[in-house]
């Protein structure tokens, strides 16, 4: 047991203040990721900072005609929202492909795309892994690699990024709004999370001193055709082995506008926004997908375990797109 100290932020230059105190120190939101970690020893903060009651539960339209989902509402009532379920269903349907009902009831909107990554050997202390300690070594690498990333990784980490509902923002161009000690500023959640490259302890761009206060989405919500489809070794309470969410605007038989992002293949929500280009003025067909398909997945890289998951990221690619093209429900 590790002890820690304990502070209730009453508003957001509190929750700042308390975390630029220097120690260190964490910020609890519904705390379904953190505990688990602290019980485990992978965090070991010595101060916990409660963020959970500072008002920043609201979901209200922005004045460029899009949603400002508050830092801390709830996973399920995003999802379950009126605005969400009509204007963005890419966003709910993400949402509720993940964890269970009761996590949901308590993870939040700023939580949820911090969450870390699920690699085994992170969770392990007793192996050697460089995101929890920098210069000790990639365990996974020439390990049990299963469920790890196939694009953008580096020698030193081959870790996915676990949040479903992340890769959904991603596909639908949402911004990160920030506070910290110099003031505000908002990132756009293409550029939130990072690869690992040399330094796999940074899982985002969110400085150390800061807190998400809300999340926007542009007005544009794709509602028509739209789908999230996750690929996982169980139809509940697994997370994605690959997923895609993708969004499309197609008029007559054209496809007009197309995002599409993938999760479960690496360190962050995959996304390029030149191949979604390349579908622009094509009819939606297997044959536009599949090719479609091989920009977005172009130099993936297996290491023995997950060398599946690339004919597998393809294979959903296409057949997230043909759903979606087609209003079709998911089976
Ligand atoms: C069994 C299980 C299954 C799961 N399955 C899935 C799944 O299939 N898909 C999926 O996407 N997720 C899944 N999850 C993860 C779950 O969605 C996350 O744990 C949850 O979203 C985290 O939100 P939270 O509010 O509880 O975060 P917390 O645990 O409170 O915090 C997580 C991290 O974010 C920081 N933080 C929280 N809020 C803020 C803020 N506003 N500003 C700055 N920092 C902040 C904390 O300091 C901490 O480092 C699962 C979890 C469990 C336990
Ligand atoms: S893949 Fe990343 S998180 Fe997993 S052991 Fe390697 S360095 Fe650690």
């Amino acid at each position: 047991m590790n002890s820690f100290t304990y502070a209730r932020a009453q508003d957001v230059q509190m929750a700042i203040a308390e975390k630029t105190s220097g120690t260190e120190t964490k910020f609890i939101a519904g705390g379904t990721n953190l505990t688990d970690l602290m019980k485990v020893n992978v965090e070991n903060p010595t101060h916990v900072v409660d963020i959970r009651r500072l008002p920043l539960k609201q979901i209200t339209e922005t004045e460029s005609g899009g949603l400002r989902l508050g830092a801390l509402a709830t996973n399920a009532e995003t999802a379950y929202h009126e605005l969400v379920e009509t204007r963005y269903p890419l966003l709910a349907k993400a949402i509720l492909a993940g964890a269970s009902a009761q996590l949901r009831n308590m993870a939040t909107n700023g939580g949820n795309p911090l969450q870390r990554t699920r690699c085994y050997y992170f969770y392990d202390t007793a192996t050697a892994c460089n995101k929890r300690e920098p210069g000790s070594g990639c365990s996974a690498i020439n390990g049990f690699n299963r469920i790890h990333a196939i694009l953008g990784t580096s020698e030193h980490c081959i870790a996915v990024h676990p949040s479903d509902m992340a890769v959904a923002l991603t596909a639908l161009d949402a911004t990160v709004n920030v506070s910290g000690p110099n003031g505000e500023r908002s990132i756009p959640f293409l550029e939130f999370h990072r690869l690992p490259g040399d330094t796999p302890h940074l899982d985002t761009n969110l400085g150390a001193d800061e807190i998400i206060t809300s999340i926007d989405l542009p007005a544009k919500g794709f509602a028509e055709y739209n789908t999230y489809l996750k690929l996982r070794d169980r139809t509940s309470y697994a997370f994605a082995l690959v997923s895609v969410a993708a969004a499309l605007a197609i008029e007559g038989d054209i496809i007009k506008e197309a995002r599409i992002a993938l999760g479960g293949v690496a360190h962050k929500p995959w996304r390029k926004p030149e191949a979604e280009a390349t579908l622009v003025g094509k009819e939606a067909t297997p044959e536009n997908f599949k090719l479609f398909a091989r920009e977005l997945v172009a130099g993936a890289k297996g290491f023995g375990h997950n060398d599946f998951k690339i004919e597998l990221a393809h294979r959903a690619i296409v057949r997230a797109l043909l759903q979606a093209a087609k209003k079709e429900a998911l089976i």
